[in-house]
């Protein structure tokens, strides 16, 4: 009998999940996998059981599409055995704003933070009823960049962040652990996935240094992981900032500088 959480991993047949899923599973915990590439999942699985004697349920689902999702759901609801939800399925678009279909786009943001926040929503109470359990929402270094060129990617990161820093005020009292994990470049399938060369951009972080840096910040229990920020104090600074302008939010008069003419 397994006294461990089991683990459930959206997007686990590839990158940062298939990656969480081996370090879980060595950690002696089962696991559930999602995606929509069973024969990957299964491949994966095997070896996973082979190495480290867990049971593994595979669940084949695009996120998507909303009656896959519920299956996922409900499982997330029902099974008192998963104490963590990793929400890492997720995917980016090539081309800028004007050139990326409308289409593409809702799916985009469907994938990334409707399907996230609906499974987050599916576990988090039975989590507070038990007074334990995490949740690992995986950002992105982009969402603090729309500098960067992808909005719309951004954008859904920036969501996961916002969503995982409230979650984490509301629940941490309650004993869930919420986590935000930005990634920056890391050498996944992602890239060619959205088009992209992966051979002809810059270098980039291997996903196995990611993610056990990520969990670094998991075991300390740290809201928001940053893995290659090698100057913490500057997300300190950047927190510090936005905080002190909060009271300042709780004006009755418009600011002098929107004072039109008398
Ligand atoms: P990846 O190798 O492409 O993995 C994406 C995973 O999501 C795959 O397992 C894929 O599985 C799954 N997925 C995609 N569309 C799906 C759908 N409609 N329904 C269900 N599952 C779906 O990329 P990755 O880099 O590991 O990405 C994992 C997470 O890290 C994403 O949220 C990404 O935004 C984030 N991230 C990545 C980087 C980076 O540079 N790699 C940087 C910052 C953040 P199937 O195709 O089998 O469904």
């Amino acid at each position: 009998m397994n006294t461990k959480p089991s683990v459930l991993i959206t997007g686990a047949s590839s990158g940062i999940g298939a990656t969480y899923a081996d370090r879980f599973a060595r950690r002696g915990h089962n696991l559930v996998l999602v995606a929509r590439d069973v024969a990957r999942m299964e491949t994966l699985a095997t070896r996973l059981r082979e190495e480290n004697n867990i049971t593994i349920d595979i669940i084949q689902a695009d996120l998507t599409q909303p009656n896959e999702l519920a299956v996922v759901e409900s499982r997330l609801r029902d099974d008192s055995q998963i104490g963590i939800l990793i929400n890492n399925a997720g995917a980016s678009l090539g081309g800028s704003f004007i050139e990326q279909t409308t289409d593409d786009i809702e799916r985009l943001v469907t994938l990334n933070t409707t399907a996230l926040v609906r499974l987050a929503s599916a576990v988090a109470p039975r989590l507070s009823q038990a007074g334990q359990g995490a949740i690992i929402n995986i950002s992105s270094a982009v969402a603090l960049m729309p500098e960067f060129g992808l909005s719309v990617y951004g954008a859904t990161k920036a969501f996961v962040l916002f969503l995982s820093q409230g979650l984490s005020l509301e629940l941490a009292p309650k004993g869930v652990y919420v986590q935000a994990v930005l990634p920056a470049a890391t050498r996944t399938e992602i890239w060619e996935r959205a088009g992209a060369d992966v051979d002809a951009l810059p270098p980039m972080m291997d996903v196995n240094d990611l993610v056990d840096a990520a969990l670094v910040g998991f075991d300390q229990r740290e809201a928001v992981t940053i893995p290659p920020l090698h100057d913490a104090t500057q997300w300190q600074t950047f927190e510090t900032a936005r905080q002190a302008m909060i009271p300042g939010f709780a004006q009755t008069q418009p600011a002098p500088r929107y004072l039109g003419p008398k």
